[in-house]
């Protein structure tokens, strides 16, 4: 379980995710997703939802209470926490609970159930989650974090309410790798100049590849922002519809995935693919 001083603090600058939570409150839905900003903020607004839901002030969590301290601590005896950050999330753990599920909470409050990085679910656990979301579980919610909506199984998101956290502030890219960004954006638009990069031998090696995807990963962040504060963002701004720009994001979450993995992968072939992919 990780543990945090504050696990809130990652909450600044997301105060509208914040308000639309509250504006919900007197009447949860079963099972809500949370998507954008980064893994800290998203845990963070989870347990916000948890605190908000059993804090016995019965408004803005305090803080202070036995439910606001426990859930802080991840030691809440109603909220369930299944965390992705730290590898696959299997069925079985899944099934287990099913009958903890059919009950009511402990407490005066809801039995919250956070599922922390649920793009690592296994279609398995997915599938089984999907089960039970199927039956009414009074008393019971559910939190489904992700980067993206479009890395969950389509079906829980559909019965999902979607929460959408601020994307993180663009860091400005090293000039060398917004060299890489806007061939890559150039090629999107013109259909030109980018095998000759990655061509070139020995050009890509593993480290290079995942800086050009966090890259453009940031310039994204930058044009879904609507600030566009940078040169590359402002052109995928102009080139691509909103739904293009989510659909570019699902595929560098991917890339990344690839580069991050121990299996051996040829990073020339993980930009090419990012590359060629759009068409
Ligand atoms: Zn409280």
């Amino acid at each position: 379980m990780p543990m945090n001083a504050d696990p809130l603090a990652a909450l600044v600058g997301q105060e509208h995710a914040v308000k639309r939570l509250n504006a919900i409150a007197q009447a949860p839905p079963q099972s809500i997703v949370i998507e954008g900003g980064d893994a800290d903020n998203r845990v963070a607004l989870a347990l916000y939802w948890a605190m908000r839901l059993n804090c016995v002030s019965g408004s803005i969590p305090c803080g202070q209470c036995p439910a606001c301290k426990q859930i802080s601590d991840f030691a809440f005896n109603d909220v369930l926490f299944f965390d992705g950050r730290e590898g696959l999330i299997k069925v079985d753990p899944i099934r287990e609970q099913r009958g903890t599920w059919g009950q009511p909470p402990n407490g005066d409050g809801y039995r919250v159930t956070i599922f922390a990085e649920a793009q690592m679910f296994m279609t398995e656990a997915a599938n089984a989650l999907l089960k039970t979301l199927e039956e009414p579980r009074p008393g019971n919610v559910f939190v489904l974090a992700a980067p993206q909506r479009e890395r969950l199984l389509e079906t829980l998101v559909s019965r999902s309410w979607v929460i959408t956290l601020a994307w993180p502030d663009v860091r400005q890219n090293e000039p060398s790798i917004t060299e890489w960004t806007s061939a890559l954006v150039h090629f999107w638009a013109s259909e030109r100049g980018w095998f000759g990069r990655t061509a070139a031998k020995g050009a890509v090696d593993k480290h290079l590849a995942l800086q050009v995807v966090l890259g453009i990963q940031r310039e994204l962040r930058e044009a879904m922002s609507g600030r566009c504060a940078t040169p590359v963002s402002r052109a995928l701004a102009q080139q691509h519809d909103i739904r293009s720009l989510r659909r570019i994001g699902l595929i560098l979450d991917q890339a990344q995935d690839a580069l991050n993995t121990q299996v051996p992968v040829n990073p020339a072939m993980v930009l090419d693919w990012v590359a060629t992919r759009m068409f």
